[in-house]
């Protein structure tokens, strides 16, 4: 049964999931209605829960004609458990919710990540400024930096530092109402109470914060009512002394289509920005967050991260996840080598999209893009749409058959039988890898010049 669940799955997933996730799932029993499947470790039976279970039931319930349960358990001992598991745990919002003060109707309680606190946040010259206004802020909210504004590129710890403002609050005083909000919540919140005729209760709610926390509050551009709203609701916290605190990509200023009295209300406490992080604090971050899980890491290993992942500390950190993941799964030894394949920045960061390889294939290989998708079989062009629907394969998350009709309608098989081709010539062949690799790195960056 479970062979024939895997060439069904083969078909509807893309490789690197179809490899990472299902191949290296085991079936370990099938009775009445229950089949046990069994993974190597915590962190991947959480992922196959998450995005497979649904999949692989239907396609079990397909072979056999009636419905089963699905299981999915973990292989005894296995040390990278606790490591993985917190990490899911993290990703899911919910496990991290603070029910902290009472919701009224429409509006939902305030959500802090337990890991957001200042005692993991590392301060490096890239962010002493703004640190040093949220450590002052939490210390004595509504004095000095009212509003105080954090800026700064993605993933370089605007959220990670408001929040961290919320709950030192809360350690000093666990009755102080502390709201996390992000400029989109803020809106929808607003929309909802305007449809349930309880406008009353929204300005109830938010104007009876002691910290009023707003996260991306670039997204305020152009949303004229918001910002009328929200205008308000800062006036009256700001005039009864109380906290508030903004994130923003950007300085208001450079916030397009905003109200000049909200741009000179929220410039008129600290503007403190934060820039990308200095090898040495990449370094730091790195260390810092495998202490925290327990983690063994060869330095070179975290130098070689350090070095590759430069301007987003998010992505800093999913590069470690992704390492530690994949030596668990792959049972290979944590070295630099091993881990190029997962951590190869370029093609990593981006999903290629599949224009992008139809592009650049067609470019390299001087076809048009109707050739590839087309039926001929001149040489030059059955060549060329081999090598693409092998990228495809490699560098986008599409399946066989959707490949298949990126390429004119193809059935899979053949989609199948170019990957397979391409993929042995390219191990006998040091000229043909070279020429792949350079067509993944065009493929990269046009993907990510068209995001
Ligand atoms: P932003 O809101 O600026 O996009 P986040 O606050 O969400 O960024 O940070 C992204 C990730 O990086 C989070 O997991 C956060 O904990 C981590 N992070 C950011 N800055 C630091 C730092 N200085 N020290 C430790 N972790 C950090
Ligand atoms: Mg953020």
């Amino acid at each position: 049964l479970w062979t024939q669940v895997l060439e069904r799955l083969q078909l509807q997933l893309s490789r690197p999931s179809f490899e990472s996730w299902i191949k290296t799932a085991n079936a370990e029993r099938l009775e009445d209605n229950s089949l046990t499947i069994c993974t190597p470790n915590a962190f991947h039976r959480n992922w196959l829960q998450k995005r497979y279970i649904k999949t692989i039931a239907d396609t079990v319930q397909d072979i056999l004609g009636y419905p089963v349960e699905i299981h999915v358990t973990v292989a005894q001992g296995d040390e990278s458990v606790r490591f993985a598991e917190s990490e899911v745990a993290r990703s899911s919002p919910s496990n991290d919710t603070t029910p902290k003060a009472s919701p009224s109707n429409n509006v939902k309680p305030p959500e802090l990540n337990q890991k957001y606190v200042f005692s993991r946040f590392v301060v490096g010259s890239n962010s002493r400024m703004a640190h040093a206004a949220a450590l002052a802020v939490a210390e004595s909210p509504g004095r000095e930096f009212n509003p105080l504004f954090l800026c700064g590129g993605v993933g370089l710890g605007k959220t990670h530092l408001m929040q961290a403002i919320g709950h030192y609050r809360l350690e000093i005083d666990a009755n102080s109402k502390i709201f996390y909000v992000s400029t989109e919540q803020f809106t929808n919140d607003l929309i909802a109470s305007i449809r349930k005729d309880s406008m009353q209760s929204f300005r109830e709610h938010y104007r009876a914060a002691d910290i009023l926390l707003v996260d991306d509050i670039q997204f305020i551009e152009g949303k004229e009512y918001t910002q009328e709203e929200f205008f308000h609701t800062f006036n009256t916290l700001h005039e009864a002394g109380k906290q508030v605190v903004l994130a923003s990509d950007r300085p208001p200023n450079q916030i397009p289509k905003l109200q000049a009295r909200l741009c000179s209300r929220f410039s008129m406490g600290l503007i403190a920005d934060i820039q990308p992080p200095d090898f040495e604090t990449r370094m730091a971050i790195l260390q810092k967050k495998a202490e925290y899980e327990n983690m063994r890491l060869p330095r070179n290993v975290i130098e070689y991260i350090a070095s590759n992942y430069t301007s987003n500390i998010r992505e800093l950190e999913g590069a470690l996840i992704r390492a530690v993941a994949y030596i668990s799964i792959s049972g290979l030894s944590m070295t630099v080598e091993n881990l190029r394949p997962v951590l190869n920045p370029g093609i990593e960061k981006v999903a290629a999209s599949a224009e992008s390889v139809m592009m650049v294939v067609a470019d390299v290989y001087d076809v048009s893009v109707e050739d590839l998708k087309g039926n001929s079989r001149r040489r030059e062009i059955s060549w060329a749409r081999q090598i693409g629907m092998y990228l495809m394969r490699q560098y986008t998350d599409l399946s066989l058959p959707r490949i298949g009709e990126e390429f004119g309608g193809k059935d899979h098989t053949t989609v199948l039988y170019s990957c397979e081709k391409i993929s042995q010539l390219k191990d006998s062949d040091p000229s043909l890898e070279q020429k792949l690799r350079q067509l993944a790195d065009r493929i990269s960056i046009t993907s990510r010049s068209r995001n």
